[in-house]
């Protein structure tokens, strides 16, 4: 099958496999960006297969940066875009049933395609727009199914990750997994304890925040891959398999995914701290969901409070809404948008007057008292019971001053 119309992402990569070819190599547009052009989705990354190595193709672009460079993978900067490019490979030397130590280098793409995990993901595409399709990928993708190139057996056992992306990719594409995949993954699903959480955790997001979730969702369920993961292999799957009641509007955030999880699985602070730190989330991640399970255990019982959308901030807040929306099919964004723009102070370097300002008003020292009198001023000010005016607020910790020298 040759494409005609490319989109923009490939046009603007055609010249780096034209390179390649000039200076004798062969390349081809490979993975997931072949696979969602075919299918008319987003196009994300484009990867490109060379029979080049990485030394030679260092010597073609001027503009590369060396990462995964002993993986056979050159990163090429052209265009203000950055294209991975690898040299064709196998992964023979699996131990463990985790990723290969090192990889061998091999002269065709066909040697490559054969590695890689599904028949979706073996499509490659070259300058011209004709489709090599060697593992029947096209007749799958119009199948809509996930299924293992090769034995599944060895598939799996090569890598026991592949067993998770497959769950991620019936969330982001809605396939089914074919019957002789399922059936391996279903016998193999315990060396997914083989595999290092980091891996683990990117396809479960992938998975969270896919399209169909519920069908991945029900997958993961399903095969007892739940049992074989982080922190949840402890818990009752039956509460999760709750989660698969929802609606299948779409997450946006890891933060979302763990804040739901979170609540589902009805964690104590200190037990979601934990499970956190076990699925080695980033900081950054980390405090929004603590934060977004607080806000939501709170918001389950009330509206809104200032002090709350104060605490949030208005992103983590309206995360927080798309959640309760997603939970009790309530919640309404559009209200907690104007609410937070009508809150008097968005942030507490928004009060007018500043510590410096309240040592030399009172005349007194810094000391414990400075933090608790900014707290009292913007929670008052929150409730909207005080001005932020510099006048209105000295007057107030003055007579606060008095009514606790009165006490
Ligand atoms: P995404 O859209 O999430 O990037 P993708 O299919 O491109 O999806 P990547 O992880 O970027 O996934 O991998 C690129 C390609 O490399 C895949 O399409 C697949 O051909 C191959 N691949 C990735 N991971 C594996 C694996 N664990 N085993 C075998 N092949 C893999
Ligand atoms: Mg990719």
């Amino acid at each position: 099958m040759r494409v005609k119309d490319f989109p923009y992402e490939f046009t603007k990569a055609i010249p780096i496999v034209r390179r390649l070819q000039q200076a004798g190599f062969t390349a081809y547009f490979v993975g997931g960006s072949v696979r969602d052009f075919l299918l008319g989705k987003k196009i994300i990354d484009v990867d490109i297969a060379t029979s080049a190595y990485p030394a030679e193709m260092k010597e073609i672009f001027s503009k590369t940066v060396d990462v995964g460079i002993e993986h056979g993978t050159v990163i090429v900067l052209y265009g203000g875009s950055s294209y991975e490019v690898t040299t064709f490979r196998t992964e023979s030397t699996y131990q463990d049933y985790r990723r290969p130590d090192s990889v061998t280098f091999v002269h065709t793409l066909e040697e490559d395609l054969k590695r890689r995990d599904f028949t979706i993901n073996t499509l490659a595409m070259d300058a011209n727009g004709d489709i090599i399709d060697l593992f029947a990928g096209e007749a799958d993708l119009q199948g809509k199914i996930i299924r293992a190139v090769g034995d599944p057996h060895e598939c799996f056992h090569e890598d026991a990750l592949r067993m998770m992306r497959s769950f991620r990719f019936t969330s982001q594409l809605g396939f089914m997994i074919e019957d002789a995949t399922y059936q391996a993954i279903k016998e193999n699903i315990s060396l997914l304890e083989k595999i290092s959480v980091e891996r683990i955790q990117v396809e479960f997001i992938k998975l969270m925040l896919g399209q169909f979730r519920n069908e991945g969702l029900r997958f993961f369920l399903e095969s007892q891959a739940v049992l074989h993961v982080p922190f949840l292999k402890q818990r009752n799957s039956q509460i999760l398999e709750k989660l698969l009641l929802l609606p299948d509007d779409k997450l946006r955030t890891a933060s979302q995914v763990w804040a739901l999880l979170g609540y589902f699985l009805k964690f104590s602070k200190d037990e979601f701290h934990q499970f956190l730190r076990e699925w080695k989330q980033a900081k950054a991640v980390f405090y929004k969901a603590y934060l977004m399970l607080e806000l939501l255990k709170k918001r389950e019982h009330a509206e809104w409070t200032n002090e709350w959308l104060f605490q949030a901030g208005l992103d983590v807040a309206l995360l927080t809404e798309e959640l309760v929306q997603l939970i009790w099919q309530c919640g309404d964004i559009e209200k907690v948008k104007k609410k937070f723009a009508e809150l008097p102070i968005t942030s507490r370097s928004e009060i007018v007057v500043s510590g410096n300002d309240l040592q030399k008003e009172l005349d007194r020292t810094p000391g414990e008292w400075l933090g608790a009198t900014i707290t009292k001023v913007e929670q008052t000010i929150l409730k909207k019971e005080l001005e932020n005016k510099y006048h209105a607020i000295i007057e107030f910790v003055k007579s606060e001053g008095k009514h606790d020298e009165s006490r």
